[in-house]
């Protein structure tokens, strides 16, 4: 029998906690990151409570749009969990119980020295010409139903028992139907240039790129302080498809020049902790609106001690002069945020800290603590390295309290990734 095409996804979460401000839907990523790596497309995903009606009704609206439905959530033994029975009846197909199932389940419970609950035979019941797939962390079987060209899978809602599930039945059921065309992407990472300016730039590569032989898909994502350009190309073929990016991100390497942070995926601290390794330079910090942020940052990085030895949370001027040597008149004359204290403050850094570089950075956070001449926001960060006087950048930053946090960590990393490439 010829097996259908997959090509496009729809995936249906199943929980009426995904319909309160408490829980989110992560199931739906981990199978979009799935289903593209196999070459389909999601192009819809929907949220439905716990309701056999509204979940049967979900179910049918994915069918016309979809080769591949898949389904998350709603497999538990309990009264609530009703998947199985509405999908059996979308399907037309009678719930019948499956003895090998109950075996199963049962061996699962015998396992643990439990006695199986009744309840649970709930889940041994298969919709009638369905396939049950067996859940090697935990007990309720997922399904594989086929009917008219349409594949419907159904997944535990737990994401350690549905993710490992879904990546055999994308690897050994559904892989097989999408002609070989996977999908390979690479993230291309931008700093120091707003969205437009980066579209601007990329703009008149993509209607090129989506007319070579191997068309290429962008799409630009801004978040704070960094934008992210994301390429994509099918091909059945892995070097193809790395060929076609390469060249791509060659391209953007040369109109985007020192802006371009990496353009394998690699995030800022991991190409800054790469870049002061390979020069053997250790870098040192001192932090007061950050509160350690850009010294957290860097050790996320496995390896950072190579590079990174001391920083400090010098929040309070006491622990400014304290701790780093700050003159306090300076901090009474110019004030706790101001260029001339971020400059004390990555030079305290390098030096009590005994690194080639200091980072300094003291700012307004808010919501409160803005003054007219520094309004919240208005952040320093300063770099003080052997190459010289310290460098010292005045941000404005928009946003809440943890945004500017953000962006002035990044802003102060850019800082130093910049000078570590001179
Ligand atoms: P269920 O299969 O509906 O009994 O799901 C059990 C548990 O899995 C829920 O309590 C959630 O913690 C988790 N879960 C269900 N659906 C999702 C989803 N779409 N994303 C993330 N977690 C989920
Ligand atoms: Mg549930």
């Amino acid at each position: 029998m010829p097996e259908a095409r997959a090509s496009r996804a729809v995936i249906v979460a199943a929980g009426s906690e995904l319909l309160t401000p408490g829980r989110v839907d992560t199931n739906s990523l981990a199978v979009t990151r799935t289903l593209n790596e196999i070459g389909v497309d999601v192009r819809c995903k929907i949220v439905v409570g716990d309701d056999r009606e509204d979940l049967a009704a979900a179910v049918r609206a994915a069918i016309p749009q979809a080769d591949v439905v898949v389904v998350t959530g709603g497999l538990g033994p309990t009264d609530d969990d009703v998947t199985r029975e509405a999908v059996a009846s979308v399907f037309g197909m009678p719930l019948e119980e499956d003895a090998e199932m109950v075996r199963v389940i049962r061996s699962r419970f015998d396992a643990c020295g439990l006695p199986m609950p009744d309840v649970n035979r709930r889940q041994a019941r298969v919709p009638r010409g369905a396939v049950a797939l067996p859940n090697e962390h935990g007990t309720a079987p997922g399904l594989w139903i086929e009917q008219s060209g349409v594949v419907c899978v159904v997944l535990p809602g737990p994401p350690r028992e549905m993710e490992p599930m879904f990546d055999r039945v994308a690897r050994d059921r559904i892989a097989p139907r999408t002609g070989g065309r996977s999908v390979h992407r690479c993230v291309v990472r931008v700093a120091g240039r707003a969205e437009s300016h980066v579209e601007e730039a990329v703009y008149p590569f993509y209607s090129r790129w989506r007319s070579n032989p191997v068309p290429i898909e962008t799409s630009i994502l801004a978040s704070l302080g960094q934008v992210e350009l994301h390429l994509s190309v099918r091909s059945e073929t892995e070097s193809v498809a790395r060929r076609a990016l390469e060249r791509a991100t060659d391209q953007l390497a040369d109109v985007l020049g020192r802006d371009l942070v990496s353009s394998d995926g690699s995030r800022l601290e991991e190409v800054v902790g790469r870049l002061l390794r390979e020069r053997g330079r250790r870098v040192a910090t001192a932090e007061s609106c950050t509160g350690g942020l850009v010294a957290s940052r860097l050790t996320d990085i496995p390896g950072s001690s190579a590079y990174f030895g001391a920083g400090w949370v010098v929040y309070g001027n006491d622990a400014k002069v304290a701790l780093l040597d700050i003159d306090r008149a300076t901090i009474e004359r110019h004030g706790a945020v101001s260029e001339p204290v971020a400059r004390m403050m990555a030079l305290g850094a390098r030096a009590r800290g005994n690194a080639d570089y200091g980072i300094g950075i003291t700012g307004v956070a808010g919501p409160g603590g803005g003054a007219p001449d520094k309004p919240v926001g208005v952040v320093f960060a300063a770099l003080a390295g052997p190459e010289g006087a310290p460098l010292v950048r005045l941000l404005r930053l928009r946003g809440e309290r943890e945004q500017v946090k953000l962006q002035a960590s990044h802003a102060a990393l850019d800082l130093l990734r910049r000078t570590l490439l001179r």
